[in-house]
């Protein structure tokens, strides 16, 4: 027994000189268990990841070995986030947030539900009538999960970081204003998420009373100017803005209108589709932001799985394919043949009438498209 004893210690004092000359710093859980993966994220920082999935949304927040999404962009994006993921030793998503049911956000969910383990999953009250959303809920069903409805003040712990959720306020017709609103503060510095929340969403929070100042907005709706009034800018007052968003995207993203504003309000903008995956790491008082990290919206991982997805429309500076035609500045649009076409800088195309209706456009009374 004393032999033993003594053999033990040996052992031990054979570990810890054999992990100080390694110069491991994290000593107390390589010890627990020396093969337990741990999260790139370190200490009791927050790290934030707007990640490039192309034209949708895609967050993933770690503090303290604890992991958040929220969102995980479009269909085709799944296998390649899910893969960004391992590769980064994440297999388990302990919050998974739906902000709303369309399929920029939730359709690389089911691979994620799939694939990972997961914790609870937030998804608004608010059905979509689509096989995305169709296959986002088998998804949960088979795992046997349930999705947790979001409340307005409710707050959840991830790691040093505390998430409070400011949205919706209410159940709205339209799919961007039910995005689950998230505003999360570390020490000094605070990240609010948006989602695809636009005006008449971001009115009712304002006139909530919630704190909304926050150091990082990731501004609504990918930069449109169907979010971020400057009401709500005025209250956020943000030092830093993210936009998730594809380059070239048909819906013009992000709109003039909101640059502008940034720019007035002295905000320094970073964007997904300029300058990829955009780190931003808090220490609880400065925020140390990296940009061009690995981009899933070009990860080849995606090419063996768009097969039976419909690929990402891509439309490198050309409208030849649009059916009618927008003006960013009158904000009208056109069918491609009117006389009243905007200046080529100032265009962007729609695939549908409603496409253009919905992003806030008036139909032009010369060709009444
Ligand atoms: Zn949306
Ligand atoms: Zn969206």
């Amino acid at each position: 027994m004393k032999y033993k004893k003594r053999l033990a210690v040996i052992v031990f004092c054979m570990m810890t000189m054999l992990l100080a000359a390694c110069g491991v710093e994290k000593e107390g859980s390589l010890l627990e268990n020396a093969s337990t993966k741990v999260p790139s994220q370190k200490g009791s920082g927050l790290e934030v990841q707007f990640l490039d999935i192309g034209q949708g949304d895609s967050i993933l927040l770690t503090s303290e070995g604890k992991t958040m999404l929220v969102d995980a962009g479009n269909n085709e994006y799944g296998n390649g986030l899910v893969s960004y993921l391992k590769e980064r030793n994440i297999d388990k998503i302990d919050y998974l947030i739906g902000t709303h049911p369309d399929a920029d956000h939730i359709g690389g969910l089911d691979v994620v539900i799939n694939k990972l383990d997961i914790g609870k999953i937030y998804m608004p009250k608010k059905q979509n009538n689509t096989k995305t959303f169709e296959d986002v809920l088998t998804a949960i069903s088979r795992k046997g999960l349930k999705v947790t409805a979001p409340k307005v003040g409710d707050t959840i712990s991830l790691g040093s970081a505390t998430v409070t959720i400011l949205g919706p306020m209410k159940s709205y017709d339209d799919n961007n204003n039910c995005s689950i609103v998230l505003k999360v503060t570390h020490g000094d510095n605070s990240f609010l998420l948006m989602g695809d929340a636009e005006l008449e969403a971001e009115e009712d929070i304002i006139e909530s009373g919630a704190d909304l100042s926050a150091t990082v907005l990731k501004a609504g709706h990918h930069g449109s100017h169907s979010s971020t009034s400057q009401s709500l800018l005025k209250k956020v007052n943000p030092t830093y803005a993210v936009i998730s968003c594809a380059l070239d995207n048909k819906y013009g993203h992000p709109h003039k209108e909101t640059m502008t504003y940034f720019k007035r309000a002295n905000v320094e903008v970073y964007r997904t589709d300029k300058q990829k995956t955009i780190t931003m790491e808090s220490d609880g008082k400065k925020i140390v932001t990296t940009t061009g990290g690995a981009s899933i919206a070009s990860s080849k991982t995606n090419s063996n799985y768009s097969a039976n997805t419909k690929a990402p429309v891509k439309k490198p500076g050309t409208n030849k394919k649009a059916s009618y035609i927008g003006n960013v500045i009158s904000k009208k649009f056109h069918i491609p043949a009117c006389s009243s076409l905007p200046k080529k800088e100032n265009q962007v195309s729609f695939a549908s009438r409603q496409e253009a209706i919905k992003e806030g456009y008036d139909a032009c009374g010369r060709c009444n498209p």
